[in-house]
């Protein structure tokens, strides 16, 4: 589902991010990046939704290079979710969920419906958490809201950034059995960044195990805990 083919990315100002990246991510797989700061996670998944593309090399969604794919109708196939999911801040939770399919043309009911479904697949209660407003959620509720935004207009691929990486310990475990819970039923192609090594494999089918700018491990978790 997603083919990243020899992928290098050299910013401006030199730096080698990714160096000659070969992996390949299965339909309805879920592939967590793990590895330190700095080791090039996040500039393999902003090149998947082309909000950078690679010095050389090439990545197929779908088998199609997504070189020649308009980056706006790319987006509209993978779903993005950041460690601080930027709500409308004066919008509620309902609206803010419900903006995606709104853009898709959907009428106002039809879309207040859809994302009153996804609060529910996230484990909010849209009677109640649907008429607040975001600085009335917790952090683990906001990042839940992120979820379903994500969500909205039902892409193949998900792309998540440290997702829960600003929740303390007991909301992110929380979030984790429920994303495998909602991962089951809804089978995305997930690419899942985390430098939580616990995580990665909590979550993984496979684990990419980067060091500075490569992928050093490309396997199971067990198979990677097994690994002298
Ligand atoms: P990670 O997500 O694993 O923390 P990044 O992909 O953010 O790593 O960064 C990889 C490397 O690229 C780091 O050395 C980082 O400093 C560098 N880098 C990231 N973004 C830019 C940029 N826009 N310009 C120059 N260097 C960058
Ligand atoms: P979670 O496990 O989802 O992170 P928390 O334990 O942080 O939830 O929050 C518990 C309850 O407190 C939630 O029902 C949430 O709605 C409420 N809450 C948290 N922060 C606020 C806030 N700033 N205003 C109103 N309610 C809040």
């Amino acid at each position: 589902m997603i083919r990243f083919e020899h992928v290098t990315k050299r910013y401006p100002d030199g730096t080698t991010a990714v160096d000659d990246l070969s992996f390949e991510v299965a339909e309805g797989e879920l592939v967590t990046l793990v590895g330190p700061s700095g080791c090039g996670k996040t500039t393999t998944m902003k090149m998947v939704n082309r909000l950078i593309d690679p010095t050389e090399g090439r990545i197929l969604v779908d088998g199609e290079d997504i070189a020649g794919v308009d980056p706006v109708k790319l987006r509209r196939r993978i779903g993005y979710v950041i460690q601080q999911v930027g709500l409308f801040p004066h919008k509620t939770v309902l609206e803010n969920t419900a903006t995606v399919p709104q853009l898709l043309g959907w009428s106002r009911r039809k879309a207040r419906e859809r994302a009153a479904e996804l609060l529910d697949l996230v484990g909010l209660d849209p009677a109640v958490h649907g008429d607040r407003y975001p600085d009335q959620l917790s952090g683990g509720q906001r990042q839940r809201v992120g979820v379903a935004r994500a969500l909205a207009a039902d892409p193949p691929v998900l792309l998540m950034d440290e997702p829960f990486g600003a929740v303390d310990p007991v909301v992110r475990e929380h979030l984790q059995s429920e994303f495998l819970r909602l991962q089951r039923q809804v089978r995305k192609t997930v690419l899942f960044v985390t430098h939580d090594i616990e995580e990665a494999v909590r979550l993984g089918d496979r684990m990419a195990v980067y060091g500075a700018g490569r992928v050093e491990q490309f396997d199971t978790p067990a198979t990677v805990l097994g690994a002298p």
